[in-house]
């Protein structure tokens, strides 16, 4: 039997006012995975009532650093206790391989549970400032909630990435409405069910489930809202901005990337071949800091080119169910039929080294064989558009200025890589590296205490730490004089 999935809004599951309801698909078997309420304006207003109501109590926007922090470790320690019920459900809805067994809980779930963490101890350790301008005068600073948050999140993390945006959210004492993407809705249940057990207040945390057109822009435009944190993409990103600034709201925007690896001479290949080839076909490409453009010195690409082909080999495609499983499928028929189109193109545009269709003997499902692509120059559009698909091009540079001239040529911004053994192409590199963030003979890794984000169309804002506090509070300063003695 199929299962419902309703909005959560001011702690109970709900369905829509208007009882619309919509399917999401199982990318593996192109099966009904689940039905989903289908929310709109009504379903938001009621989500953002009931978040307006939570703030103006106090119980959660006023209540103690320590009280908050004691319910979110809660919530950590119940998301690491349901890590294979979320995997599963990752996986039912946008294909995740749920991958070979391991001792205590996935890592990507073992990051969502951390996010909680780091957030739950930054607001309670959270420094405020005092000055004494002089002996009859004291002012310090406050960063006090700013009220309801709407946070917009994408398919292809659901669970990992709405706990990125709302763990500093609600550590700082707000209350947020949720809109997950239509694509990948189900995982996000658990966590409404974890919040009502770890005993956060009812409507602190609201989740409104459908489309963006419907559920999203009224979020948006909601006069009680009082900013929207989001991560998708540009197109998306431009539309919020316009309407938030008819209403003077902040903005966050997490957005895509078209990120460069560069591979020196001097590499160790050993290590960069498996990283590069990871940084693309994990998660079938579909991850913002792929590191879809791979740009190799000269003198070792044959060498690279042949042993990227090798570990290509060992992203076997196929039932995310399969713990062998490395590659699953695209999350939906939509993104099958992009990721095809610029397979196609990658025809025209160059050649074809591996991969570049559907995976032999695979007939149902959303499956693209890891691709890459050769002989191709940075000004075609398969270098240039974000394809969010396991497709990697593979370019040639002969020197350190044209590998940097190739990599910033493009209007993304958000990650790159850089294999080298030399300190002083490493260290030149990662100052001229027009990208948010930077990592030198390693793959992705973050550290919440860094800015997350990117420059040009990949972003405005920066996440972590007390930035992500910034955002999220408002800070205002108490001014008094100390009475003469
Ligand atoms: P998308 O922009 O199509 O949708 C993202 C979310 O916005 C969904 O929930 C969608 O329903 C909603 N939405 C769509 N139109 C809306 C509107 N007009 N108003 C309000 N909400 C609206 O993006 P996607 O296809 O789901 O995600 C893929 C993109 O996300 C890629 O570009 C990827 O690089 C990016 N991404 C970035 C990061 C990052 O941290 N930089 C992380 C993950 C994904």
């Amino acid at each position: 039997m199929t299962t419902t999935y309703r909005h959560h809004i001011a702690g109970l599951n709900v369905d829509s006012v208007n009882g619309g309801t919509f399917d999401v698909i199982n990318p593996a078997t192109e099966e009904v995975a689940a039905v989903v309420a289908r929310g709109d304006a009504d379903d938001v207003n009621r989500a953002v009532r009931a978040a307006s109501d939570a703030f103006r109590s106090g119980e959660w926007s006023r209540a103690k650093p320590a009280h908050r922090r004691k319910v979110l470790f809660k919530v950590a320690d119940l998301i690491e206790a349901r890590s294979d019920e979320i995997r599963a459900l990752q996986t039912l809805e946008m294909g995740s391989p749920v991958g070979p067994p391991h001792a205590g809980p996935h890592p990507v779930i073992e990051r969502s549970a951390w996010n909680f963490r780091f957030f739950a101890e930054e607001q309670e350790l959270a420094e405020q400032r005092a000055f004494n301008r002089d002996d009859n005068l004291l002012t310090y600073t406050m960063s006090d909630p700013s009220g309801v948050f709407g946070l917009i999140t994408p398919w292809n993390g659901p669970f990992m990435l709405s706990t990125w945006k709302m763990a500093p959210c609600l550590a700082y004492g707000n209350s947020a409405v949720h809109k997950p993407s239509e694509l990948s809705p189900l995982s996000i249940s658990v966590l409404c069910e974890i919040f009502v057990e770890a005993g956060l207040p009812d409507g602190v945390y609201n989740t409104v489930l459908g489309f963006g057109a419907e559920a999203g822009v009224p979020l948006v435009e909601h006069p009680d809202v009082v900013g929207v944190w989001f991560t998708g993409s540009p197109r998306t990103a431009m539309d919020i901005a316009g309407r938030c600034a008819t209403q003077l709201k902040r903005t966050s925007f997490e957005l895509g990337g078209k990120s460069a690896t560069m591979i020196f001479d001097d590499a160790d290949l050993d290590r960069a071949v498996p990283s590069a080839a990871a940084g693309i076909f994990n998660n079938t490409g579909q991850v913002c800091v792929a590191g879809s453009r791979i740009l190799v010195q000269d003198g070792v690409f044959d060498e690279f080119v042949a042993r990227f082909e090798r570990a290509a080999q060992r992203f076997t495609v196929g039932d995310p169910n399969d713990p062998s499983t490395r590659v699953g499928p695209l999350v939906s028929k939509g993104q099958y039929e992009r990721v095809m189109g610029y397979l196609e193109l990658a025809r025209a545009e160059g050649k074809v080294l591996f991969g570049g269709s559907r995976p032999e003997g695979i007939e149902r499902g959303y499956y693209v064989a890891p691709t890459a692509i050769v002989e191709v120059d940075n000004s075609a559009r398969i270098c240039r558009e974000e394809i969010f698909g396991p497709v990697a091009v593979i370019m040639k540079f002969s020197d350190v200025d044209e590998a940097l001239a190739i990599a910033n040529d493009s209007e993304y911004g958000l990650a790159g890589y850089a294999w080298t053994g030399s300190q002083h192409t490493a260290q030149y590199v990662a100052q001229r590296f027009s990208t948010g963030m930077i990592w030198i003979n390693s793959g992705f890794d973050r550290d919440l205490r860094q800015p997350f984000g990117g420059m040009r169309l990949s972003g405005v804002g920066r996440e972590g730490a007390h930035r992500s506090r910034e955002f999220y509070t408002d800070e205002r300063f108490v001014s008094f004089p100390i009475t003469p003695r």
